[in-house]
């Protein structure tokens, strides 16, 4: 098995669209396109196997359920979980980080601490500090540089207080990756719930809970070429158990009285209410997809790009690269002195190259660095070195054309 970026990329349907077949899409850290057997595996479930999931019910609702269970016993091994019951489904990376931080702080005393890293997700900073607020607990932050979390200080900013370290495992805002081997050194033996956001990581290349050592993880489909509405939180079953249910309704019972219940055994505890059952089809399609490719080709290309990306966009005179090429999950982010970042995003998307502008949902970070906005150019694995001669040729005519006149210095508000 090697890797064929030309045979890859042909599995994507939308690329083959007449109205798609010029696109640069470079958006990929927002999210992936999909493989034909993602989207057949959705149409397939509506058209053969739809019904819900019920347990001990008719044929369709069994061969759903059935589906629903493989699909989370394959998830389970796709992470690396001991056993399928450490798998809930979530909507989705922001809601396994909602879920998490309910569950957990709930169970704190006031003044119990959670560290996350100024290089957060706002997925992953503001359910804590709604969170803080209820519970009366107090957020710390990895000491950092202009932004960027210094890991070798972690162990300087623990506490006795310290009960939640939250961290993501590669900023979707610049691209670095996070030392996870560091980190796990650090909290080895401590009392602490680690959480490791994935949403990035997951993507680029195979992940195992077992080696990164966390207690928790979380990630989204469809940044990984699955589909949107549905992803994967893990958690050790020992803590998983411990952990108090989070939103109430069917599917999580085991028995319910007008004025009590007794809650499902794991996983469904985490599942109340009709789960994103097509979405599922579509994972157990992707997660199939998946294991029949060669994964460690599929990330020599992408870093290959990068480097490529990132040596290309580095000899445009001014132009400010703000990521390194090294450690890094894909993601180039760049500003220029004399444009906003909206106007050269915009003049991109004129010649059909999708890049995303904004603060990334890492406000935090993207001011750190000292910007408002940046625009950013994230790979994956379909990507060619065609897509990257197109990206920096149009960014060199927009500064050819701008000449040395200077466009807005403040950047308008952009929401993303
Ligand atoms: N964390 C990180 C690092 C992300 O990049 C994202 C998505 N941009 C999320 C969390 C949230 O993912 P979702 O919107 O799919 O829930």
């Amino acid at each position: 098995m090697s890797f064929s970026v030309e045979s890859f990329k042909k599995q994507f349907p939308l690329f083959a669209q007449p109205e798609n077949r010029a696109l640069v899409y470079l958006d990929n850290a927002a999210t992936t396109q999909k493989p034909a057997c993602v989207i057949d595996a959705i149409a397939d479930f509506y058209r053969h196997s739809n019904a819900n999931t019920h347990r001990s019910s008719h044929r369709l609702a069994r061969r759903a359920t059935e589906m629903v269970e493989q699909v989370r016993a394959r998830a389970a091994v796709f992470l690396g979980a001991t056993t399928p019951k450490e798998i809930v489904f979530t909507r989705g990376a922001t809601e396994g980080l909602n879920l998490l931080a309910y569950c957990l702080c709930s169970q704190l005393q006031p003044g119990d601490q959670v560290l996350l890293t100024t290089a957060e997700h706002h997925a992953n900073l503001v359910p804590w500090q709604m969170m803080a607020e209820r519970f009366r607990l107090e957020i710390c932050y990895v000491p950092d540089q202009r932004g960027v979390p210094q890991f070798d200080r972690l162990a300087e900013v623990l506490t006795p207080r310290t009960k939640i370290v939250s961290l993501t495992a590669g900023s979707n805002a610049l691209g670095f990756r996070t030392e996870l081997d560091a980190v796990r050194a650090v909290l080895a033996g401590k009392n602490i719930h680690w959480i490791v956001d994935g949403s990035q990581l997951a993507a680029h290349e195979p992940v195992d809970v077992q080696t990164i050592g966390c207690d928790f993880f979380v990630c989204s489909a469809h940044k990984f070429y699955g589909p949107t509405g549905v992803g994967l939180l893990y958690g050790r079953e020992s803590l998983l158990r411990a952990m108090p249910p989070w939103q109430g309704g069917g599917e999580m019972i085991a028995d319910v009285d007008l004025f009590s219940s007794h809650y499902a055994d794991l996983p469904h505890k985490f599942e109340a209410g009709t789960s994103s059952l097509a979405a599922i089809a579509g994972l157990g399609a992707c997660l199939e997809f998946l294991d029949a490719q060669d994964r460690a080709g599929m990330a020599r290309h992408e870093q290959q790009l990068l480097h490529f990306l990132h040596d290309r966009l580095s000899q445009i005179p001014e132009l400010n690269l703000l990521s390194a090429a090294d450690n890094n999950l894909g993601i180039v982010a760049f500003t220029h002195p004399r444009s906003a970042a909206i106007d050269l995003m915009q003049w991109l998307d004129g010649r059909d190259i999708a890049v995303r502008v904004g603060h990334h949902c890492a406000q935090p970070l993207v001011r750190a660095s000292g910007h408002s906005a940046t625009l950013r150019a994230s790979v994956a694995a379909y990507n060619t070195r065609s897509d990257v001669e197109k990206l920096v040729a149009a960014v060199e005519e927009f500064f050819l054309h701008l000449g040395d006149e200077s466009v807005a210095q403040t950047e308008p508000q952009i929401s993303g």
